[in-house]
């Protein structure tokens, strides 16, 4: 037996996705919310969360949970939710269901790796278009592209990572309408950036709208939702494996959310937050900052391998861009004001 005569060569060719051990480190690398639940939350989600069955097979489509995110984050009357085990999940879902021979996903480039890597797994055909200089889309090319290319998929990342970037309203529409197959606008980062395709479902018959609990302070109980008409999400829920959602994440899910209060006020406090850390970089000698609508910041630097290198000698982790479309670039996090100082601090004795 030969594992490499038995595995698919376009498998073998990949990389699996990295995560960087950041034990003792100032995690700034991965757009977590750095702040924990209040003590007295926390006390109240352990005590319900004793109280789950963990003897029983979750719900297998959990209906409440829904019907709460549905309410909660603004999903439009008429208009029908997905649960994944992360947003990540969700992707792998809607790629395999759309995953005919030969057709293609096409996003502008650099984006999130996931969508590449969903579609090389499930064999489509990939169309990376890229972004401008300045990170941001150019939109009729992108759309001259996709009439060559017919995608089947289009990822928007909006705002978009690694980038930050937010695209126009008027241009992300522009790609919508055009578009000859299914968009998916992924809001990961709507926490931070205050504008939403969700209220926009009912005018488009091929968009749908991926969101995440994630970035919101909640990356531990890995909680993904897509919204979008019913004939969608009714085709994307026969890929679903069954109980793709452990009772853990639903019972907490379904008690924070009724608690989202505490953490919007920690959303609009990182976004408070980036706007100083903004500031502060940009103040650094031979420090690009590029705006940002997520929760972190990239700047460019004369040296990211050294400058990255250093901060983590000095006990800070952020993410290394450096490739060719992000030619010494570096990602950060905005953290809670004593991680910024810190990371500010070794940044200035790292470049
Ligand atoms: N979409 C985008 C644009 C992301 O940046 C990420 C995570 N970095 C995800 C989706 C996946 O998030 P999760 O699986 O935690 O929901």
């Amino acid at each position: 037996m030969s594992i490499e005569k038995l595995v698919r060569p376009e498998i073998a060719a990949l990389k699996a996705y990295h995560v960087p051990d950041a034990k003792g480190m100032v995690k700034l690398d991965a757009m977590e919310n750095p702040y924990p639940l209040p003590e007295t939350l926390r006390r109240e989600l352990a005590e319900v969360l004793s109280r789950a069955d963990l003897n029983r097979y979750p719900e297998p489509s959990p209906r409440r949970l829904r019907d709460m995110l549905a309410l909660k984050m603004g999903v439009p009357q008429g208009m029908e939710l997905i649960l994944g085990n992360g947003s990540d999940e969700l992707l792998q879902i809607v790629t395999l269901a759309l995953a005919r021979p030969g057709a293609a996903v096409m996003y502008p480039s650099p984006t999130f790796v996931m969508y590449s890597m969903y579609a090389k797994f499930f064999g489509m055909k990939v169309v990376a278009a890229p972004l401008r200089d300045d990170f941001s889309l150019d939109a009729p090319a992108f759309v001259e592209r996709m009439k060559a290319e017919q995608p089947a998929i289009v990822f928007i990342a909006y705002p978009n990572n690694p980038t930050g970037v937010l695209y126009p309203e008027a241009d992300v529409t522009q790609v919508i309408r055009a578009a000859p197959g299914l968009v998916v606008v992924d809001e990961a980062y709507h926490a931070f950036a205050g504008k939403s395709f969700m209220d926009r479902l009912g005018d488009f018959p091929n968009l749908v709208v991926l969101r995440t609990v994630s970035k919101l302070g909640l990356a531990g109980i890995r909680l993904g939702y897509l919204a979008g008409r019913p004939e969608w999400i009714e085709q994307f829920d026969k890929v679903r494996s069954p109980y793709n959602l452990n009772v853990l994440t639903q019972t907490a899910a379904l008690f924070l959310l009724d608690r989202l209060d505490v953490l919007q006020e920690q959303a609009a406090r990182i976004r408070a937050d980036r706007g100083s850390l903004a500031k502060a970089l940009a103040a650094l000698p031979d420090v690009t900052v590029f705006p940002s609508e997520a929760n972190f910041l990239v700047i460019r630097v004369p040296d990211a391998d050294g400058a990255f290198e250093g901060l983590r000698r000095q006990g800070v982790l952020v993410k290394n861009l450096n490739m060719p479309a992000m030619r010494n670039c570096l990602r950060i996090t905005v953290g809670t004001p004593d991680e910024n100082r810190i990371l500010l601090n070794a940044l200035r004795e790292s470049l």
